[in-house]
C-alpha cells in the first residue's frame, strides 16, 4: 500500500466539500494548500462557463480526477428518460472539455411514484448504454457509482459494487466504476467484489460514516471522525491495481460547509496523511 503519511500528490479536492467557493476559488485554493487534483462538480464548472473553466483548469497544472455527475437515467416517461439521455451527452462534452478523468453516474432511483424496481434497473441500463457511443467517441470513462442502498428510491439503485460490476461487465468497454467508501463500507462481498473491480476502477472517494447520520444525503464525516476502516479499503482498491487519486468528498450541510474552506482543506491533508 502506499505510503501517505507525508503526501498530498494522491489527495483530490472534490469541489463539493468546499461547497461555498466557485470553481476559481477552489482552484485558486488548491493551489494556496498545495494540492495537485481536483474533481469538480457540473454547477460550479457551468456557472464558470465550460470553456472557460477548461482554460482555467488547464492554466492550473491541476489533474482532474473526475467531473461529478451524470446519471439520473431514471424518468416515468420517454421524454424524460431522452431529457436525461440529452443531458447525460452534455456532460460528457463537459468531461472532455475539461480533461477529466471520467464521468461519475449517480444513476437515478425510482421514477415518482413508481414501485418497479427492476423496470428502473433496466432504465438505468438502457441509459447507459445509450450514452455510451458518445463517451467511447469522446474518450470520457464512465464511471457508475454505487450508492448506499438507503438511496435507492430517490437517488441511485445500483446499491452495490456487485451490481455496478455486472453492469460493466454487460456493457462493455467504456464503464468503470467509482468506489465511494461511504456508500461501499458495509458490504460484506467488498473484498470479492473490488478484486473483479481491477482493471476498471476509475475512481476513489473518502469520507467517512458518523454515528449518528442526522441526514441521509448530506451529514458525511471527515476522514477519521466516523466509524469506516479507510486504510483497509483503500489496501483493498489498491490490492485491485488503482494508483489513482483519493478524491476527498464531503456534504456536510451542518459541519463542514459552514466552516472556513481554507481550515477544511488543511485538516482534509492531515487526514489523507494520517487516516485515509
Ligand atoms: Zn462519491
Amino acid at each position: 500500500m502506499r505510503d501517505f503519511s507525508s503526501d498530498r500528490q494522491w489527495l483530490a479536492l472534490n469541489t463539493v466539500t468546499v461547497k461555498s467557493w466557485s470553481l476559481e476559488q477552489a482552484i485558486d485554493g488548491c493551489a494556496r494548500a498545495g494540492i495537485t487534483a481536483i474533481a469538480p462538480w457540473r454547477d460550479i464548472v457551468q456557472r464558470c462557463g465550460v470553456e472557460r473553466a477548461a482554460k482555467l483548469l488547464r492554466a492550473s497544472g491541476l489533474t482532474i480526477t473526475c467531473l461529478c455527475r451524470g446519471g439520473m437515467f431514471t424518468a416515468a416517461d420517454e421524454p424524460g428518460r431522452r431529457a436525461a439521455i440529452d443531458d447525460n451527452r452534455r456532460a460528457i462534452d463537459e468531461a472532455a472539455a475539461i480533461g477529466a478523468g471520467s464521468l461519475i453516474l449517480v444513476v437515478g432511483g425510482l421514477p415518482p411514484g413508481s414501485k418497479d424496481l427492476v423496470g428502473a434497473h433496466r432504465q438505468v441500463r438502457d441509459g447507459i448504454a445509450a450514452v455510451l457511443p458518445h463517451a467511447r467517441a469522446a474518450a470520457v470513462p464512465l464511471a457508475i457509482e454505487p450508492l448506499h442502498p438507503m438511496t435507492a428510491a430517490d437517488r441511485a439503485c445500483v446499491n452495490t459494487l456487485a451490481h455496478a460490476n455486472d453492469l460493466c461487465e454487460e456493457l462493455g468497454e467504456g464503464v468503470g466504476v467509482a468506489i465511494d467508501a461511504y456508500h461501499v463500507w458495509w458490504d460484506p462481498d467488498l473484498p470479492r467484489q473490488v478484486a473483479r473491480s481491477a482493471g476498471r476502477i476509475l475512481s476513489y472517494h473518502v469520507c467517512d460514516w458518523l454515528v449518528p447520520t442526522r441526514d441521509l444525503v448530506f451529514d458525511r464525516g471527515m476522514p477519521g471522525d466516523g466509524i469506516i476502516d479507510l486504510p483497509r479499503l483503500r489496501g483493498l482498491v489498491e490490492d485491485a491495481g488503482y494508483a489513482g487519486h483519493c478524491d476527498v468528498e464531503i456534504l456536510s450541510a451542518e459541519n463542514w460547509w459552514k466552516r472556513d474552506p481554507d481550515e477544511v482543506v488543511r485538516i482534509c491533508i492531515e487526514r489523507h496523511q494520517s487516516v485515509v
